[in-house]
């Protein structure tokens, strides 16, 4: 499989945002856009959303995510959600290892992994996010750290049919700032390259202060498979506007 069968996929990321009347109209005006995308859509409400949202989204192309899981089915965690919930509420995928999760969680390349591997089991897909801090960049060990955490985030469950990676610089999140376009095809080739055999089939998103008004470029390379969006995921109009660049 090549980047031309690779179908592009534009995830957004809500984040702590929105309420039932405000979210429900967003993804209302998502749903209602019209279908000829040359990528999928998907959107990553809170989890009190899931619900209101699955419900505006039925019938129509734009899929559903959580934020994250636990790595357990079921069982005595507290304010936990596992990804079997997560199906249950009509979520096809889950972002797993988010960095504001790794950073203000702990969450080491091993708990993701082990989320990864419950989304497999849920029969979810799983977006796995690595992404260098600015400190690794200007040391330069930015492919060096992006590709270890890769190899590590990855359970043995992980198939292109499951799994999709997110190139997400740590210091490009909602910060305005971007790698330039040489950077994000480097990093995107080594990540490429770690996952083998799977490497030709599975996308690999960036994601990052992706906008209107840099999408395109920012969705060129053919190693770019789409884009996990932020903030500009909580406007329609924005979020849209990066689907047509894709
Ligand atoms: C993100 O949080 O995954 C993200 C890419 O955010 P933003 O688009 O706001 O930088």
């Amino acid at each position: 499989m090549s980047a031309a069968t690779r179908r592009l996929l534009i995830a957004g990321n809500w984040k702590m945002n929105g309420h039932a009347a405000d979210g429900c109209a967003l993804a209302r005006s998502l749903a209602a856009a019209p279908e000829d995308w040359a990528a999928t859509l998907l959107i990553c409400p809170p989890a009190t959303l899931l619900a209101p949202v699955a419900s505006v989204l039925a019938g129509s192309p734009v899929a559903l995510g959580g934020q994250d899981c636990h790595a357990e089915a079921a069982g005595a965690h507290t304010g936990d959600i596992s990804a079997d919930m997560l199906a249950d509420a009509g979520c096809t995928h889950v972002i797993t290892g988010h960095s504001e999760r790794r950073a203000a969680y702990s969450e080491s390349d091993a708990v993701v992994r082990a989320k990864a591997a419950a989304a497999h089991r849920a029969g979810l897909i799983a977006i796995v996010c690595v992404g260098e801090t600015a400190a690794e960049r200007d040391a330069g060990k930015a492919e060096a750290v992006v590709t270890a955490s890769l190899r590590a985030s990855l359970p043995d469950s992980t198939r292109p049919e499951n799994t999709v990676i997110a190139y997400e610089p740590v210091w490009a999140i909602g910060t305005g700032r971007l790698p330039i376009i040489d950077e994000v095809i480097a990093v995107h080739a080594a990540l490429r390259a770690v996952l083998g055999e799977h490497g030709a089939a599975m996308r690999i998103l960036y994601g990052g202060s992706v906008k209107p008004d840099n999408a395109a470029a920012l969705l060129a390379p053919p190693d770019v498979d789409g884009a996990l969006v932020g903030g500009a995921s909580l406007s329609a109009a924005d979020f849209l506007a990066i689907a047509g660049a894709a």
